[in-house]
């Protein structure tokens, strides 16, 4: 009895939660697309392990913190007013790998050449141009450790979610 126990409890176990997380959020022309069922199917038949989820309607202070190393960018003042237009999907991702992979699976920012280029990618099928992407991903383990932080763990510059109006 102890033996199956152990195996039981050990099917689940390496499966899931041993490998990097990397923060994924479905943008809000992926939500207002109507495009979050296909990418979450995507993410899990890619062998990714969804770890937490939660639907926020970012306010501007979040999104601008959120997007700090952007601040100095001419495209940051669209930018924040693209990623506060509709609700956002957040999750954390785990998988070996997960921030390498999903980078790969998303695509390249600029979804328009991501049409030409990486035609599978989530971004040439979900998203429209270099802004309007559909998709977000860390583009390090750094970042990812940032940005999950950011989302789900207390900070005092972050955005926690109980401080947010999750949806
Ligand atoms: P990625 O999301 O691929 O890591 P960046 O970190 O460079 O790309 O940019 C963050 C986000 O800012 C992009 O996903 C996109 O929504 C937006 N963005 C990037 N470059 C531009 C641009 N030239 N014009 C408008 N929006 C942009």
């Amino acid at each position: 009895p102890l033996l199956i126990l152990i195996f039981h409890l050990s099917v689940p176990l390496r499966s899931c939660c041993f490998g990097e997380r990397t923060l994924a959020m479905i943008k809000p022309d992926g939500i207002v697309g109507n495009h979050t069922h296909f990418i979450k199917t995507t993410i899990l038949a890619s062998s990714f392990t969804i770890l937490q989820e939660i639907t926020l309607q970012l306010d501007r202070h979040t999104a601008q913190g959120f997007y700090a190393e952007h601040s100095s960018r001419t495209f940051f003042p669209d930018l924040i007013d693209f990623i506060t237009s509709a609700p956002v999907l957040i999750m954390v991702l785990d998988k070996v790998s997960a921030v390498s992979d999903w980078r790969a699976l998303i695509g390249p920012t600029d979804a328009s050449k991501a049409k030409l280029t990486h035609p599978h990618s989530i971004r040439a099928m979900c998203g429209v141009n270099v802004q309007r992407n559909c998709v977000h991903g860390s583009d390090s383990t750094k970042s990812a450790a940032r940005e999950i932080s950011f989302f789900f763990n207390h900070t005092d510059s972050g955005g926690n979610v109980s401080e947010h109006d999750e949806l």
